[in-house]
């Protein structure tokens, strides 16, 4: 077969499944949808339901903010979202302030990814979440005009996903022995401390889940650096993998001392948000907590996956409470992690959208163009 009849055939099959653009005399679909369209940007509050309690060493709650996005080009629709835990800064208002103040529709090549997310990131700072809500639209319209889902369109193999750690709060032992049978079919257990039941919850785990791997996220709830390290030492016998941002995000000697002694990784989460962050953290943290509300999406989390691993540090997946539209983007990655904490859409009652699925604790990827999400038809 040659090139141009290969181009063309491939287009003809993975547009059928993808969407409904029609294919230029020519047989090109990308050209024929660049020259033809406008970037249009819809947004609605979608405020998502917690099953339990999200109980944190700093703050609890039931509910979480969330803006639903659709971007659409040339009848072609790209799904996204931004979701707003109180202690990001974000709310429904800056959020839809923020996209309502976009002109997306001054753009008539939806490729041009860099110039479009460029302009979306000057228009104010911070914003992280309203800007990923734009990216993860953006990446999910031009994977369905390619016809291919992104872990593909990155070269990602999707055998190699991670397991996903399951989450466990902050609670009574009640309630802390019902998480942990919810988390049976999990192969890697987040744990939440920082407060003064940590070692009560572990030991509770590990003697209702003697082997499971557990994993430690303090969210700057430790504030002695001897006690950081006792517990430390203390977790490293108890099968744990590794501690989340142990201390305050601004304690950069105090983790660099603990990170010196420590026999277990410690990892970056609220200290670190954008690109240029990884650099500095480099000596201070042995890895980093990628999120998309915190990179501002795919773009920039992709080149925070590069640049980590060439700096041989440790690359976790993240996710806020979200429904599957950003966790399954953020899975779209996770081929190529050493961690992958994607629980946030398992935590709601209202989820939107069908996408990744977990098949014995494993991550595991669509074949569908895209994010590799479908909306769930009345939500
Ligand atoms: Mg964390």
């Amino acid at each position: 077969m040659d090139r141009r009849k290969f181009l063309v055939g491939a287009g003809m099959g993975l547009i059928a499944a993808a969407a409904p653009i029609s294919l230029s005399a020519a047989g090109d679909p990308i050209r024929k949808v660049a020259k033809t369209g406008r970037l249009n940007l819809s947004f609605f509050p979608y405020e998502l339901k917690l099953r339990h309690a999200f109980n944190l060493a700093r703050y609890s709650r039931t509910t979480t903010p969330d803006v639903q996005v659709q971007l659409e080009y040339d009848g072609v629709v790209g799904y996204g979202e931004a979701s707003m835990p109180p202690y990001l800064g974000e709310s429904v208002e800056s959020v839809t302030k923020f996209l309502s103040s976009l002109d997306l529709t001054q753009f008539n090549d939806p490729f041009q990814i860099e110039d479009i997310l460029t302009y979306v990131d000057s228009v104010a700072p911070n914003n992280r979440a309203a800007k990923a809500s734009v990216d993860i639209a953006l990446h999910d319209l031009l994977g369905k005009i390619m016809g291919q889902p992104w872990y593909k369109i990155w070269g990602y193999n999707a055998e190699k996903t991670p397991v996903t750690s399951f989450t466990i709060g902050i609670d009574e032992e009640k309630v802390v022995r019902q998480k942990v049978e919810e988390a049976r079919p999990y192969k890697l257990i987040k744990v939440k401390m920082g407060l003064d039941k940590d070692q009560e919850t572990i030991n509770i785990i590990r003697e209702m889940m003697p082997d499971v791997p557990i994993c430690v996220d303090v969210n700057q709830g430790w504030n002695s650096k001897e006690h950081a390290l006792e517990m430390c030492h203390w977790l490293n016998e108890r099968n744990c993998l590794f501690v989340e941002q142990p201390f305050d995000k601004t304690w950069i000697d105090e983790t660099a001392w603990l990170r010196e002694r420590s026999p277990l990784p410690i990892i970056a989460d609220e200290a670190f948000q954008r690109l240029p962050d990884i650099v500095r953290f480099k000596g201070v943290y042995d890895g980093i907590n990628i999120k998309l509300m915190k990179s501002t999406g795919l773009y920039e989390a992709h080149k925070m996956v590069t640049l980590a691993r060439a700096l041989d540090m440790k690359v976790m997946i993240g996710c806020m409470t979200e429904t599957s539209c950003a966790v399954t983007a953020a899975a779209n990655l996770s081929p190529v992690v050493d961690f992958a904490d994607l629980d946030g859409n398992l935590l709601i009652a209202n989820d939107r959208f069908d996408g990744m699925t977990v098949e014995n604790g494993k991550i595991t990827l669509h074949d569908r163009p895209g994010l590799g999400i479908i909306p769930i038809p009345g939500l």
